[in-house]
């Protein structure tokens, strides 16, 4: 486990950014945190130390959201708004979770049941104790934890 803390906006986008260098083909990233916490600030990151140039928003009427400019392809789940888990699987959530790209999912404790075995476990939290623009970023995951963040 690594925990990251983070003050402003540009520093959580910097720790995705680190991520989206290092991550691998084939990696499925579970993100938590309440919402407004910084999810998709992270994930834009993420895509942008994947290579994806165009600007990463959380996919507002579809559940995922393919970018194929990167080092590999890069899929953005917000399930936030999922119904049911059988639309997962209209979408064939399959070829994603154990394609070759990168998945990161936000909100992917409403999918729990079928996340697959293997995956890295991010969860982005506040304490108002330490300022409104505290973040607390815990990352579970072997192959990253010994990743510099800087
Ligand atoms: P989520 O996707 O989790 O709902 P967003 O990434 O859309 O959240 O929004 C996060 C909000 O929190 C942004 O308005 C951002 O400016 C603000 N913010 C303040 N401090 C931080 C921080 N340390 N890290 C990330 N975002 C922060
Ligand atoms: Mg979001």
């Amino acid at each position: 486990m690594k925990v990251i803390e983070t003050r402003n906006e540009e520093a959580t986008r910097e720790i995705g950014k680190i991520l989206g260098k290092a991550v691998k083909e084939g990696a499925v990233i579970t993100l938590n945190g309440d919402l407004g916490v910084g999810k998709t600030v992270f994930t834009q990151g993420l895509a942008q130390g994947l290579g994806v140039e165009e600007p990463v928003n959380s996919p507002t009427f579809t559940i995922v959201q393919v970018y194929e400019e990167g080092r590999m392809p890069f899929y953005h789940f917000d399930v936030y708004r999922i119904g049911d888990i059988e639309e997962m699987e209209e979408i064939g959530y399959e070829d994603y979770f154990y394609g070759n790209g990168v998945c990161l999912i936000e909100w992917a404790e409403l999918i729990k049941e079928i996340l697959p075995e293997k995956y890295v476990e991010i969860s982005i939290e506040k304490d108002l104790n330490c300022g409104f623009d505290y973040r607390k970023i815990t990352i579970k995951g072997e192959e990253y934890e010994n990743i510099s963040f800087g």
